[in-house]
């Protein structure tokens, strides 16, 4: 935990020690998640509050500033998320989110950070991320460079599997499931209802979508799979994995850090 506390978090610091990163040429890293039903034991945060948890440990191993999270993200949709249906998932329609994005990202650049990363908790953000990022670095194309990443894509299904065992499903349904509930008993435990980890699953799977969609597609419960099963420690150790492949992705996407971009928090 005293790592984490050495990252860089923007909300926290005065403008000087922001031009003092900018100067240092660090990159911000957006993480982005979502308000989104997570079944009946987790808070409709679950996936900011893992992105803000993932950012912060890739900050104490990568000098960059960690910007506070979007908590806002795009519509849940019944195969990824639930759906909209769920009382409190509240969502934004795509192009508002790549307009939010582009907006962000370009006061950032216009102040003088050079590049960003956008780290996604929340699969329906990653089109409209993608649009905001691809608009916000065209006119920057000889000199600034931003990246998005999914915070769990940097890890196998394997990885997954070896460390949460044979009960993870596909990756598709993994919502308020095994993964993301070790992980919110490793953030934050207070705010995981065990007494409700159940399974769920949909009556019937479709490759597709269906608006409006029938209730035989809607997961119970709001659980892709099940959340029986999740264990703290398993979470602790996926979050950490996942920051060491995404400081390492910065390593190679931005350059070693260096003594002059030293961070001496
Ligand atoms: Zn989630």
């Amino acid at each position: 935990m005293k790592d984490k506390q050495a990252s860089l978090r923007l909300e926290e610091m005065t403008f000087p020690e922001v031009l003092q990163a900018m100067e240092a040429d660090l990159p911000i890293i957006l993480p982005v998640g979502s308000i989104e039903q997570h079944g009946p034991h987790l808070p409709l945060g679950v996936d900011a509050y893992t992105v803000q948890d993932v950012a912060r440990r890739v900050g104490a191993l990568y000098p960059a500033v960690v910007a506070p999270p979007l908590f806002y993200g795009g519509f849940s949709r019944p195969r990824t998320g639930g759906g909209r249906q769920f009382p409190g998932s509240t969502g934004l329609p795509d192009r508002t989110l790549e307009l939010v994005t582009k907006n962000i990202l370009e006061d950032w650049f216009r102040q003088g950070f050079r590049t960003a990363v956008a780290l996604n908790g929340h699969y329906e953000n990653y089109a409209p991320l993608l649009s905001g990022i691809e608009l916000a670095t065209e006119p920057h194309l000889e000199t600034h460079k931003a990246l998005l990443l999914n915070w769990w894509a940097p890890l196998t299904h394997e990885e997954t599997v070896a460390l949460f065992g044979d009960a993870v499903e596909d990756p598709d349904t993994e919502h308020a499931s095994i993964v993301e509930t070790s992980v919110m008993e490793a953030i934050a435990p207070q705010l995981v209802r065990s007494q409700f980890k159940t399974d769920g699953r949909a009556q019937r799977k479709v490759s597709y979508e269906i608006f409006p969609p029938p209730a035989d597609i809607i997961w119970k419960h709001g659980i892709g799979s099940t959340a029986v099963g999740s264990s703290p420690e398993a979470g602790e150790k996926y979050l950490q994995l996942a920051a060491e492949r995404i400081a390492g992705i910065l390593v190679f996407e931005f350059g070693a850090p260096s003594s002059s971009r030293g961070h001496d928090g």
